[in-house]
């Protein structure tokens, strides 16, 4: 078993060259007229002029290319499907969102009959909850590193789940790592963990626009991203949040494959009765979406035996197929799968 202590060096899976660790270079506050961290004109630009990061840019550091690029590129290309789960604030439920976006993608077949293959890389470092959410506990997540790299733990035989849940020596310690120590964990996530052959990976991310996101985007453009799912409720606390994520989305070049609107009312479970507990005073994530231009993948109702699935680890779709909930995700998932054809 792989276990982290205090500050420990992870362990690199033999064949593979160690990574660069070194801090992603697109800064979390670039203005909106940087002229790109890459550029020529990174740090010398007008845009630039009492930027933060106008030293680093215009010394030339971030347009050195990474060397976990290619690397991660190269592990990353039997992955079809890469998608970003993105949250302006904590609380929304992005990360059972996750959990049941991965069982329902798990239970489908490809169109040459072959079911799917899924996977979960949960990057959320400081507060890792998809293990829990997809019934692992940390003794069966033992992560083993094998001459391919860091196998990751298999929920079910095609629905692969990598968290750094499973590299903590305890459930309850704390994670407490500045943003380089973090980047380099997520680039080694992505460079080490042998996931084979993927239809879907999805990225589990914390919430806002932080270390972790760059860092994800950094490191996983040369693979390429597919687009970013961004979760929401109704209120306008969290509506504000997620204008700044399509903001970032916008800013580093990420696609938004659309928006879902979760806790949208609540459905009592024993006489269907549809009631709004978060209300959409300002228009909710509809308005949002069409002020922003962004499309809005379906609404989420407020279920407790979500809550309840989450807690025992088990999908939510499988336990409860008939719950209106239970549509709204299968909903959801069909039109996410559309936009990725497109
Ligand atoms: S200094 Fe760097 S981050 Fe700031 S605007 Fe210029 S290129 Fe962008």
């Amino acid at each position: 078993m792989i276990a982290l202590q205090s500050a420990p060096p992870l362990p690199t899976p033999p064949h593979l060259a160690p990574a660069s660790l070194d801090p992603p270079s697109i800064p979390a506050n670039a203005p909106d007229h940087c002229p790109g961290t890459e550029s020529e004109q990174a740090g010398k630009a007008d845009a630039c002029a009492g930027c933060a990061n106008q030293a680093v840019c215009a010394s030339g550091a971030t347009r050195a290319p990474d060397p976990s690029l290619p690397l991660i590129a190269q592990r990353l290309a039997p992955v079809r499907r890469k998608i970003l789960v993105l949250s302006g604030k904590g609380g929304v439920g992005k990360s059972t969102f996750t959990a049941q976006l991965a069982w329902a993608l798990s239970a489908g077949v490809n169109p040459d009959g072959h079911e799917v293959q899924a996977g979960v890389m949960d990057i959320d470092i400081c507060g890792p909850s998809i293990p829990t959410l997809m019934g692992v506990s940390q003794a069966e997540g033992s992560v083993r590193s094998t001459a391919e790299g860091w196998e990751p733990i298999y929920v079910l035989p095609n629905l692969a789940l990598m968290s750094i849940g499973f590299l903590l020596p305890a459930e309850n310690s704390a994670i407490m790592w500045r943003g380089p120590k973090k980047s380099g964990l997520i680039a080694q996530f992505l460079k080490d963990v042998a996931w084979g052959p993927l239809d879907y990976l999805l990225v589990d991310t914390p919430p806002g626009t932080s270390d972790e996101h760059l860092s994800a985007v950094q490191y996983m453009k040369e693979a390429g991203i597919d687009g970013a799912v961004v979760l929401t409720t109704p209120q306008e606390v969290s509506l504000q949040d997620v204008r700044r994520e399509l903001d970032f989305c916008r800013k580093v070049g990420l696609r938004v494959l659309g928006v879902v609107e979760n806790m949208s009312g609540f459905v009592c479970p024993s006489c269907k009765g549809h009631s709004e507990i978060f209300k959409p005073s300002t228009g909710g994530a509809q308005k949002m979406c069409d002020d922003m231009g962004v499309e809005l993948l379906g609404k989420v109702p407020l279920d407790p035996r979500i809550g309840m699935s989450a807690d025992y680890g088990v999908s939510f779709l499988d336990e409860f197929p008939d719950s209106l909930a239970t549509k709204a995700y299968l909903d959801i998932i069909h039109r996410l799968k559309e936009k990725l054809d497109e």
